[in-house]
């Protein structure tokens, strides 16, 4: 490491700046980042990955040190780990289908291990700011203040998860009020009253839970999505034959539809409200006890809450409950802190990226995870990052930047018409997604390296 003058504003003058110029940067050290720092390690590229928590493994980690985590006591895999796990190390034979997030964090742990990823991360350390540095690359400053230059940063920082956002209606609530972020199990609802807000993956688990222990259990949801359970014929139900996986979303539509038919019906059966779109163009909500739950009245759906008042709630439909305390499972949005606003998302939601990685006007800046697959982020973090890994070596190329923004336009336009509006612009088939990447890797390949063609696939 090389200590050079100062190379960002006036008011970091006195701050000491290294140049590690021939060094990469990964911001984050979970499941999307660790999958980076292996495809950064297998091309002896060198790199420094810093993480703010005292461990790695993301979301995955529970209870997270030094704040809150969007993980909780009681979190499983809805995801099964044929699905989920990198292709690269599969999750142990003697895992579960559906690993709890122990194990999911084990699993992790074993991955920066076994691939010798540990002596890159530096633990407890927060990149505070990753601006352009003068004379190229990229200054990165951590939070005790020092400024290193890159010559690129890959941002894996779970940016979708960024902050908490929460439902709002009229009037001051006099009960309890967190968000999912600060849930931590059902123990704390114990003979209490209980309105949960919104409908997704995280808010059927911990209405399910939450109504084995409290008095009362309402639902509030404004907009419907499709249930499915996590077993089907004996087997985790997202583990598609090689024959489906090859099959479009539209393709499979009609099976799909017909399987939820088959096994839950229609949801306005629940109470819940119709999704405002079809199977498969939004992702499933996987859940064994949650439809159940309702039909054993446990829960009770209800409508959007209209107002509040001391601790009565109220609904659009004109009913009222009296509530202990209410959960906002109401999502997050997308954030980077570290990054100027004006530099990646231009007002929008999600920076445009070409194929939701590559920032076109921005050389050097990467976005590892930031993609919301139907499925598991895991196996497609590990594409991405052996795409980013053969530009950084140069064994791939990148098309014009004005081919980078048509194709931004039109994967955006497409979007609009395959998926619900609420997916926003970063939902993607796994199973096309992973042969996008492919395809790209092989039509800009500058070698004939035959590993430019897919990613190492464990083999026992
Ligand atoms: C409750 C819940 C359940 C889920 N269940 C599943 C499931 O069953 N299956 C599935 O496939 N997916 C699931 N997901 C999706 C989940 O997003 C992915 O599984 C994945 O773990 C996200 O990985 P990531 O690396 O992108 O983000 P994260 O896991 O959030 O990791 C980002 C890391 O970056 C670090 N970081 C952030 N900012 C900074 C900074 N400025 N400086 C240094 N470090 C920083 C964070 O501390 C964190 O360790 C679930 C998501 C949630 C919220």
């Amino acid at each position: 490491m090389t200590t050079v003058s100062p190379n960002v504003e006036s008011d970091r003058a006195a701050t000491p700046t290294t140049d590690r110029e021939d060094t990469v940067c990964v911001i984050g050290a979970g499941s999307a980042g660790i999958a980076m720092c292996r495809a950064l390690a297998l091309r002896d590229i060198p790199f420094d990955c810093y993480e703010r928590r005292s461990e790695i493994g993301g979301l995955w980690r529970y209870p997270a040190q030094g704040g809150s985590t969007c993980a909780y006591m009681s979190l499983f895999a809805n995801t099964s780990k044929t699905v989920m796990q990198y292709p690269s190390y599969p999750m142990p034979d003697g895992y579960p289908d559906y690993p709890h997030h122990t194990q999911v964090a084990r699993y992790f742990d074993d991955y920066v291990d076994h691939f010798g990823l540990r002596k890159h991360i530096r633990l407890e350390t927060e990149v505070t700011r990753v601006e352009p540095a003068t004379g190229g690359g990229w200054a990165v400053t951590l939070g005790d203040g020092t400024v290193h230059r890159y010559r690129a940063a890959m941002v894996a920082s779970g940016g979708r998860h960024g902050v908490p956002v929460y439902g709002q209606f009229d009037g001051t609530f006099t009960g309890r009020e967190i968000h999912a972020v600060d849930y931590d199990g059902p123990a704390d609802f114990a003979g209490q009253r209980v309105v949960i807000l919104g409908l997704g993956a995280t808010s059927a688990d911990i209405a399910t839970e939450v109504s084995r222990v409290a008095a009362a259990t309402h639902l509030s949801v404004r907009t419907g999505h499709y249930v499915v359970p996590k077993i089907l014929e004996g087997h985790p139900i997202d583990k598609l034959s090689p024959f489906m996986k090859k099959l479009s979303v539209e393709q499979r539509r009609p099976l799909l539809t017909l399987m939820i038919k088959i096994v839950h019906g229609d949801m306005t059966a629940y109470g819940l409200p119709a999704p405002p779109y079809k199977p498969g163009q939004g992702p499933l909500i996987s859940n064994s006890e949650f439809l159940p739950a309702i039909v054993h009245g446990r829960i009770a759906p209800k409508p959007t809450i209209t107002a509040v008042e001391g601790r009565m709630v109220r609904f659009a439909d004109g009913q009222a409950v009296e509530a202990d305390a209410i959960i906002h499972c109401t999502g997050y949005r997308i954030a980077f802190p570290f990054l100027d606003d004006a530099l990646v998302s231009g007002g929008e939601d999600a920076p445009p990226l070409y194929h939701l990685v590559v920032p076109p006007e921005i050389p050097g800046l990467y976005f590892i995870g930031l993609i919301h697959s139907m499925m598991s982020l895991m196996p497609l973090a590990e594409f991405q990052s052996e795409w980013v890994g053969d530009l950084l070596t140069d064994a791939v190329g990148l098309p014009s930047r004005a081919q980078m923004w048509s194709q931004i336009r039109r994967a955006r336009r497409r979007q609009d018409k395959r998926f619900h509006s609420s997916s926003g612009h970063l939902l993607v088939d796994p199973n096309e997604y992973e042969r996008l990447i492919a395809a790209e890797r092989r039509t800009y390949a500058t070698t004939d390296r035959a590993d430019v063609r897919t990613v190492t696939r464990w083999k026992r």
